[in-house]
């Protein structure tokens, strides 16, 4: 069902901001891109021109990471005492806190996603996310090592380790959750010390735009964050391939995770870490909680329009239950609203745009044509839009492209099993390895699957549930590294061990 009434207008702070000619964020000066160019940025839930942004390129990147490296090396951030940077980060949460509703309606016209979603979770996540690597600003600490050194007999040593920044980093992010991976992304980068170029994606790149303008009334110091707005294969090639960047952190497809390597890999082997691709598996066993599993399921795909890298779009169910639980999770897309991102009753907006909604009705062209069926959903919807409507596919095979690639949108295809020993070699059976679930109410059972499965976050009995504090990243071709915790903070420093002789 689509939502054919007028959603509510923007704030007249939002449509002020997102009406300004906006610019890139270098040496703490707002500038034009220096080829004069700019690209309009649309509004994904009409297909009309939202906004107007630089087009950044490879001079740009240049500017930006000059900028960096001067902020990393000296003047006031390279003085600044952990604390001192730990104090920042917070209260660059706190004014964060302050415009949730402002982000979310940035974030809703942007991106498409509903404004209740964004202000319920991607804002306070990213508060949450300053806020906790605020904490960890004063607690990167080496250790004390005794050592022995058998070719120096009876000398003695005093050895530790510092861990210190490891630089100009290099961050590009995409656009599913445009402010939370600003976030994620710059979050662990700050605390330890490092300074940033973040290139944010070409579909969405206004909610970093307006944290920017945070970042300095927060009273970071100028160079220490630019942002440079623009596309992938001119900003972002640049920027992955620059030899004075010590560290590409990307988030993105798999495919483009490959280019970033190989950019690093001919330049400078700046170190690499990335967050790509999934095609994860949503388990319910037939001792599961089914209402709880089939409302569970539902939100493992759909949240996000399905444009999340850890969705659960492979559903596995135990044939004795596998039409109660497809039709459960049918009931539950009907009742999904689709509309603008900006309407109160959408629980589901557009997709992000115009190639993303083919890309995803490409897919289920692909699937219909070698025998899949659609229970529900299957179509885009007729307006200028870029909807597709929530679809859950039946009759699949392995190895159709809907169940053993990616397709970043609201498809989940339901795979039926018998025999439980078969389950996990078929879960684990894809190029991917970021997310899995299991629904269950035995517990040795959920640990023992838990375990077996080759993913980084595993849910027992939830799905879609992120901290702060928690680890996020894959296995396999889903990435290198972990987001949040401490392990992000680990990846942003290097280790330095030092020797005195007694
Ligand atoms: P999607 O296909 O979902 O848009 P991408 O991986 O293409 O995902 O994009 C994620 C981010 O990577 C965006 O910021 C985009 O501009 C950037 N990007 C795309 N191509 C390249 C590239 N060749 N080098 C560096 N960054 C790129």
């Amino acid at each position: 069902m689509l939502l054919t009434t007028d959603a509510p207008q923007a704030s007249p702070d939002v449509q002020s901001f997102v009406g300004k000619d906006h610019k890139l964020l270098i040496a703490g000066e707002w500038v034009a891109a220096e080829s004069g160019k700019t690209f309009a940025v649309t509004n994904p839930a009409n297909g009309q021109p939202l906004a107007t942004v630089s087009e950044g390129d490879a001079a740009d990147v240049n500017r930006a990471v000059a900028a960096a490296r001067q902020a990393f090396e000296s003047g006031p951030w390279h003085a600044m005492t952990p604390s001192e940077r730990g104090k920042l980060l917070w209260k660059l949460a706190d004014l964060l806190e302050t415009h949730v509703e402002e982000f979310a309606e940035i974030e809703s016209l942007d991106n498409g996603k509903p404004r209740a979603v964004a202000a319920a979770a991607d804002i306070p996540l990213a508060v949450d996310l300053f806020r906790y690597m605020a904490g960890w600003a004063t607690k990167i600490e080496g250790t004390t090592i005794p050592i022995s050194v058998p070719y120096m007999p009876g000398a003695e040593f005093h050895s530790y380790t510092l861990r210190e920044p490891i630089g100009v980093v290099g961050q590009i992010i995409p656009w599913n959750f445009p402010l939370l991976m600003a976030a994620w992304k710059l979050g662990p980068a700050l605390a330890t010390g490092c300074t940033v170029v973040l290139k944010v994606a070409e579909e969405t790149p206004l909610s970093a735009l307006r944290l920017g303008q945070l970042i300095q009334e927060a009273g970071f110091p100028a160079g220490v964050v630019n942002i440079v707005t623009g596309f992938g294969e001119t900003a972002g090639a640049a920027l992955a391939a620059h030899p004075d960047v010590d560290k590409i952190a990307f988030t993105g497809s798999t495919e483009v995770g490959k280019l970033i390597v190989k950019a690093a890999g001919n330049t400078n082997l700046k170190k690499i870490t990335l967050e790509l691709g999934g095609k994860s598996p949503n388990i319910i066993l037939p001792d599961a909680d089914l209402p709880a599993a089939i409302v569970g399921a539902s939100n493992a795909i759909f949240f996000n329009h399905g444009q999340c890298c850890c969705a659960g779009s492979r559903l596995f169910v135990h044939r004795s239950q596998f039409e109660e639980v497809v039709d459960g999770v049918a009931e539950q897309a009907s009742q999904i609203k689709l509309g603008p991102g900006m309407h109160p009753d959408a629980g589901m907006g557009p997709m992000v745009s115009q190639i993303q909604q083919e890309r995803v009705c490409n897919y289920l062209e692909s699937g219909f044509r070698e025998g899949a069926r659609a229970v529900i959903g299957g179509n885009r919807s007729d307006t200028d839009g870029y909807f597709v409507e929530p679809t859950v596919l039946v009759d699949t095979k392995p190895e159709m492209q809907v169940v053993s690639e990616e397709i970043f949108g609201p498809v989940v295809a339901a795979v039926a099993f018998d025999d439980p020993e078969e389950l996990i070699p078929a879960a684990n059976n894809s190029i991917y390895g970021l997310a899995a679930a299991v629904w269950t109410q035995d517990v040795s059972k959920a640990h023992r699957l838990a375990k077996q499965l080759r993913a980084g976050s595993v849910w027992i009995n939830c799905y879609n549930v992120f901290d702060a504090a928690l680890p996020f990243g894959g296995y396999k071709q889903s990435g290198w590294g972990r987001e949040m915790g401490h392990e992000a903070i680990d990846l942003y420093t290097e280790t330095k061990a030092v020797t005195l002789q007694l």
